[in-house]
């Protein structure tokens, strides 16, 4: 394992083991019961920073920073399956719209923002500090979990995360505005042996040989973790901060072994060639 994995993981367990304390900072409830109370609360700027960190480095809070990430991430030894993709990648945006339609009418009920209060229902700013948020605390990482653990790597960030979201909407806006901002590029497609390794390794299972012949992975699934970089045996992906770019790439037109000698090996994981 890279020294940037090494520290990658370490990130998601230490936020991990905060989770306790950080739980209602990320509570999609709690917004609207401070909604209805006129307050800004924790979870309200939390969603906010998501948004606006997302513009310049897409979903690397996801990759790095994220307790539920570093949750599901410990259930790979468990279930390491790619889960169905397709449709249900949008169950999250259902919700998503759902739920933030009824934070708006919460604010509006409530008469509008009249105060921030970033601990708002915590104790001393800890979420868990009852036997009552103890129990909420199980609840959901049960709900993070039993995803993860049926239907496969980071299940729960696929199908159900109320916050990817606020990122997808902040990588779209950087786009649409022509931002330069944090990419996996593909920058010697050329040498890509189609080995798959990159494809195996990904946390999120998305389709990165596809990906490379667009010269970079584009997919609103990308935590930008860096994994499929540093398990390339041919050194085809890498970071870079800049703008967009796209077009055929040309995988593999050379030989079938990039410059360090991989060669193309047979697929046995079931993934495609
Ligand atoms: S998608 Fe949601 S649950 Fe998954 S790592 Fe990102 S913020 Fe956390
Ligand atoms: S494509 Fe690469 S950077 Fe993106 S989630 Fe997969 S392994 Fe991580
Ligand atoms: S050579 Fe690199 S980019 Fe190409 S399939 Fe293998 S791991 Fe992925």
């Amino acid at each position: 394992m890279t020294k940037r994995q090494r520290l990658r993981k370490m990130l998601l367990i230490i936020s991990l083991l905060c989770f306790p304390v950080t739980l209602y900072y990320f509570s999609p409830a709690l917004i609207i019961n401070a909604g209805l109370a006129g307050i800004i609360n924790g979870s309200f700027l939390v969603f906010v920073m998501m948004f606006l960190f997302s513009i310049p480095f897409g979903r690397l809070f996801c990759a790095c920073l994220c307790p539920a990430g570093g949750l599901q991430e410990c259930a790979f030894a468990v279930n390491e399956r790619s889960p169905k993709q397709g449709w249900r990648l949008r169950m999250k945006y259902v919700i998503w719209a759902v739920w933030l339609t009824a934070v708006i009418c919460c604010y509006l009920a409530g008469g509008g923002i009249m105060t921030v209060d970033f601990f708002f229902a915590t104790e001393h700013g800890i979420s868990v500090s009852s036997i009552q948020s103890y129990l909420i605390y199980y609840g959901i990482v049960f709900l993070i979990l039993i995803p993860a653990l049926l239907c496969g790597k980071r299940a729960f960030c696929h199908y159900f995360c109320w916050m990817a979201p606020f990122m997808t909407l902040g990588i779209k806006l950087r786009r649409f505005l022509h931002l330069p901002g944090l990419h996996i590029r593909a920058k010697r497609p050329e040498q890509c042996v189609s080995c798959g390794k990159c494809e195996k390794v990904c946390p999120m299972s998305i389709a990165i040989l596809e990906e490379v012949r667009n010269g970079q992975i584009g997919s609103s699934e990308c935590i930008q973790c860096g994994v499929c970089i540093d398990n390339c045996p041919c050194g085809v992906l890498s970071y870079e901060i800049r703008g967009e770019q796209g077009g055929n790439h040309g995988i593999g037109k050379k030989t079938g072994l990039c410059d360090s000698g991989a060669a193309k090996p047979r697929r046995t994981d079931g993934l495609r060639d």
